[in-house]
C-alpha cells in the first residue's frame, strides 16, 4: 500500500505539548524571517488537543515550527530525540517560509512557553 496513513493523534512528546485554546495562540513577532534556521520534520501527527484538526509535520509549539539557528543546538537534539524516541521520524532541515508560521524556540521559551491553553493570558 502506498497510501498515506491517517496520522495518529500525536502524543506528549515534552512538557510543553500541552492542550490549547485557539484564542490563546501564541504568535512569535512574526516579523522575523527565519530562512535558513533549522527544524525538525517529522511524520504527520494530529495536534495532542483533544478535538484539534490541527495536523503538523513539523516540531510546533502553538502550532508554530519551532526554529533554531544553529543546527548542532542542544535543545534541537533534544527534541529531535524525543521525537525518534516515539517514532515521528525526525529530519533535521533548513526552514522555509511554505512550512507555515515559525518561531524561534528562544523567543518561545523566553515567553513562557505559552502551550495548548495552560497559560492563558491574564
Ligand atoms: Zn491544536
Amino acid at each position: 500500500m502506498t497510501e498515506p496513513l491517517e496520522p495518529g493523534r500525536g502524543t506528549l512528546l515534552t512538557e510543553e505539548d500541552e492542550l490549547l485554546e485557539e484564542d490563546e495562540l501564541w504568535t512569535d513577532d512574526g516579523s522575523t524571517d527565519h530562512t535558513g534556521w533549522f527544524c525538525v520534520a517529522t511524520d504527520p501527527f494530529l495536534c495532542p488537543a483533544a478535538g484539534c484538526e490541527f495536523v503538523a509535520s513539523f516540531m510546533t509549539a502553538a502550532h508554530l515550527v519551532l526554529v533554531w539557528e544553529e543546527r548542532d543546538d542542544p535543545n534541537l537534539l533534544r527534541h529531535a530525540q524525543r521525537a525518534k524516541e516515539v517514532g515521528r521520524n525526525p529530519r533535521i532541515v533548513h526552514y522555509r517560509p511554505e512550512f507555515g508560521p515559525s518561531a524561534s524556540y528562544y523567543a518561545w521559551e523566553a515567553s513562557g512557553r505559552p502551550v495548548h491553553g495552560v497559560r492563558g493570558r491574564r
